[in-house]
């Protein structure tokens, strides 16, 4: 599935079509409404308004890191906006009120022509495309006041190596991630790797990017401390969608040899991994760390819900390595596994599976 000439990337499904991101990314957007109380008190318990406003420049700079196609990225930066600027009417800033620069950071791949013609009319803020991946530097040293991102860094730069070797043990036969069942420890050891790798780039780059005193508020898939991997929401992600590949494989409609060589890019991190990645890093001190709900709703998403978002999320990445013609079929078969789930007991108890963490680059 690589490709030597250009980075790996996984956009999300492009457009404004019923399987697009635009339309299938509620979801994400309820998870940031969940922690806009956080990061609204992030910035103003800790932005330092203050220091900013009495330089000579009167520009504050906002990136969001992984920011898809939209309307999610424009409602976190609009929010953020709108706490900022409260911060300086009520610290008596209000004559040093900044003017806003929002880049727009996600891989060359990302629609961002989708992006750029639904950027809202009435903005307060200028707005920038940055390609590129966000595992090397894509800012000026020093250039940024804050930095956001929400539901991208569990995106690893690329399938561990290892799981691309036959003769490795971390060859994961009959599998498609390190949360399925069976799935050898070494498989989730390479996994671990490359995301500490990935992990320990991104912070130094946002490190180098970010002015001393500037915030960083990230947004991911997590799993609480100590419970296994293969639990929660990363089992039924996985599982479900293995097994429906397995099963097609069985059928012949794909290959087994294709399953056995894919595997998702994919990475969950438990808070107490993320502490220690950000301390070794040194740069940054930790405002908050906290596992959340990603819903506010009391039954959570239907089955048909996580069906059409995952399939806005991941189905590029399916498709690119077994070929379109058989997603249909993929995410039919996934539907009705969760769907005999969701009437399980078990279904109901997967609460906290999102890490809220704010950082003050120091
Ligand atoms: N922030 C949005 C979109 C999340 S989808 C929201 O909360 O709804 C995740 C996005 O991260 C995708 O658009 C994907 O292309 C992007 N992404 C993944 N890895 C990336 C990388 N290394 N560099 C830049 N963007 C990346």
């Amino acid at each position: 599935m690589s490709n030597n000439m250009a980075p790996e990337s996984y956009p999300m499904n492009g457009g404004d079509g019923i399987y697009s991101y635009t339309k299938n990314s509620y979801l994400q957007r309820e998870a940031t409404n969940v922690v806009k109380a956080m990061t609204d008190d992030a910035i103003i318990k800790k932005f330092d308004v203050k220091k900013f406003s009495s330089t000579s420049e009167n520009t504050l700079r906002i990136a969001d890191l992984g920011c898809s196609v939209g309307p999610n990225t424009f409602i976190a930066m609009q929010n953020i906006i709108d706490v900022v600027q409260q911060k300086y009417q009520s610290q008596g800033l209000a004559t040093h009120m900044p003017e806003f620069q929002v880049f727009f950071n996600d891989h060359a791949s990302n629609d961002f022509n989708t992006l750029f013609t639904s950027l809202p009319p009435e903005r307060p803020y200028f707005a920038t495309g940055v390609p590129g991946s966000f595992y090397g530097r894509l800012f000026p040293e020093s250039s940024l006041h804050f930095v956001h991102s929400s539901y991208a860094l569990q995106w690893l730069s690329k399938v561990p190596e290892e799981l691309q070797n036959k003769n490795s043990a971390a060859w994961n036969k009959g599998r498609i991630h390190y949360a399925n069942a069976n799935a050898p420890d070494e498989v989730a050891h390479a996994y671990t790797s490359q995301f500490t790798k990935d992990m320990t780039t991104f912070l130094d780059t946002r490190a180098k990017e970010l002015v001393v005193g500037g915030l960083m508020v990230l947004l991911m898939p997590g799993i609480p401390n100590g419970i296994p991997r293969s639990s929660g929401l990363l089992r039924v992600t996985f599982d479900f969608l293995g097994l429906s590949l397995m099963d097609m494989a069985n059928e012949g409609l794909i290959s087994e040899a294709q399953v056995d060589s894919f595997n998702f890019p994919i990475y969950v991190a438990s808070p107490k991994e993320m502490r220690q990645l950000v301390e070794r890093n040194g740069c940054f001190v930790i405002e908050k760390m906290e596992m959340t709900c990603p819903h506010s709703r009391v039954d959570g998403p239907s089955s048909q819900e996580v069906t059409m978002h995952l399939r806005a999320g991941m189905g590029g990445v399916i498709s690119k390595h077994f070929g379109d013609e058989i997603i249909d079929e993929v995410f039919d078969r996934f539907y009705k596994k969760h769907e005999e789930f969701s009437s399980l007991p078990e279904s109901k108890n997967m609460e906290a599976t999102q890490l809220f963490i704010a950082l003050k680059r120091v």
